[in-house]
């Protein structure tokens, strides 16, 4: 149906290539590019049949990008390296006149901050050029998006209160360990937490407000409010939306190591100097920590991740819980990966799929929940996602 190129040889994008390589119908040629050739060509090699081909590039080095695109011609690129290389991924997406995808929205190197303004103000562009891009299309950012882009299609007039609830109950057995790529998932965590409230945002400070939930099939877990990127596009796209959170469980052994590391400093993303040249502190903990790609091994236990959802449905208020578990034993032994690689690289996938059927394509620049949400949820069944759904239930919404 389709060429694919994909970027970023890491633990998601090893999930993205095994789960396209399957699928030879909807993704005919895949190419897998990274900064390191080598860890393309391992992952090639493991998936076998000659499925993918590999290539070295740098995508912060747009002339790079261009010549790769210009020589394989793919219908879609799907990036999966860092938040960093959004931009540039887009800009030569633009010169080569090639739909874009990714999972996580532009973070800029020098200050820890995300937001979708950056990837917005391609709008135009990409409507004029005939293109779509399509932002966050993981777990969350992409399957929560979708989630409630499906409740407020089937299940509400009004969507008023959104929680996204995010529970890793897995363990890997290491000390302290990040589940994605180090440095985004430190900066993610330690910032200030905000969340939408009557027409506003609110902050917090990190970690402020926490709370036991209850994920199904898991039990109680403390989890925390903290900011994510889809609460930006959710309120904007679903404006009766009163109120948006998102929480997610940390262990009392991992915020213990997060507090230390950002004590001594080792959180930092301005340079260094160290033996006479300049190191970024963050990065230089990012070598020394077990790399996420490398966790499924010994990993036991579920990921839980859905959206609490309350509003209105003719005239009377209802309540509404979708969500997925996911093992990181059964993601390991399909992909040799960890649970948070395989639910942000399916979804991936399935997005890919969308744009190769025909049935999200359109110029412009989108997030995941503008989308029609109904063909990509028979597809999370299908594909190692399957999800679930409780009508009238407690939400657990009140502090
Ligand atoms: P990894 O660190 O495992 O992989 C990132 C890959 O990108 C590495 O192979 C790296 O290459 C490559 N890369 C980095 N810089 C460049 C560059 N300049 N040029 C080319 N390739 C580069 O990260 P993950 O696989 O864990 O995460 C991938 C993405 O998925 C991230 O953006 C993350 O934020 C996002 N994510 C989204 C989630 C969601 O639910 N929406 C959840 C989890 C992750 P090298 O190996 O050479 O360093």
């Amino acid at each position: 149906m389709g060429k694919v190129l994909i970027i970023g040889a890491g633990g998601v994008g090893t999930v993205v290539a095994h789960k396209m390589a399957a699928l030879p119908e909807v993704f005919s040629e895949i190419m897998l590019a990274s900064r390191t050739k080598a860890k393309c060509d391992e992952i090639a090699n493991k998936i076998g049949g000659n499925r993918i081909q590999t290539a070295q590039v740098d995508a912060e080095n747009v002339p790079q990008l261009v010549e790769l695109i210009r020589n394989f011609k793919p219908d879609l690129v799907v990036n999966v390296a860092l938040p960093y290389q959004d931009l540039p991924i887009m800009d030569a997406c633009l010169e080569t006149e090639t739909s874009y995808l990714d999972t996580a929205n532009y973070e800029p190197k020098d200050e820890a901050k995300f937001e979708y303004k950056w990837q917005w103000a391609y709008q135009n562009r990409f409507k004029e050029a005939g293109i779509t891009a399509i932002l966050g299309c993981g777990f969350d950012p992409g399957v929560t998006s979708i989630y409630t882009a499906y409740a407020a299609k089937h299940h509400f007039d009004e969507i008023n209160y959104l929680d996204i609830v995010d529970c890793n109950a897995g363990d890997h057995g290491k000390a302290f360990a990040t589940n994605f790529n180090p440095e985004i998932n430190i900066r993610e965590v330690t910032q200030r937490g905000k969340y939408w409230k009557d027409g506003k945002w609110v902050e917090t400070e990190p970690h402020e407000i926490h709370k036991p939930l209850n994920y199904p099939e898991i039990g109680p877990k403390e989890s925390y409010l903290i900011y994510h990127e889809e609460l930006e596009s959710l309120v904007k796209n679903f404006p009766t939306i009163k109120q948006a959170r998102f929480w997610m469980t940390f262990g009392q052994e991992y915020l213990t190591h997060l507090r230390v590391i950002q004590n001594i400093g080792m959180a930092g993303i301005e340079p260094v100097m160290y033996e006479g040249r300049e190191i970024v502190p963050i990065q230089f903990l990012k070598a020394v920590l077990p790399n996420p790609g490398d966790l499924g091994e010994n990993y036991k236990g579920w990921t839980s991740i859905g959206c609490r959802i309350k509003g209105l449905k003719d005239g009377k208020e209802k309540t509404y819980y979708v969500y997925n578990n996911c093992s990181h034993e059964v993601a390991y032994q399909e992909t040799g990966t960890q649970g948070v690689s395989y639910t942000t690289g399916v979804p991936a996938m399935i997005g890919a799929m969308m744009y190769m059927k025909g049935l999200w394509k359109k110029p412009g620049v989108f997030n995941v929940e503008e989308f029609d949400p109904d063909p990509f949820m028979a597809e999370l069944n299908i594909h190692g996602l399957p999800w679930n759904e409780v009508h009238n239930t407690n939400l657990e919404m009140e502090y």
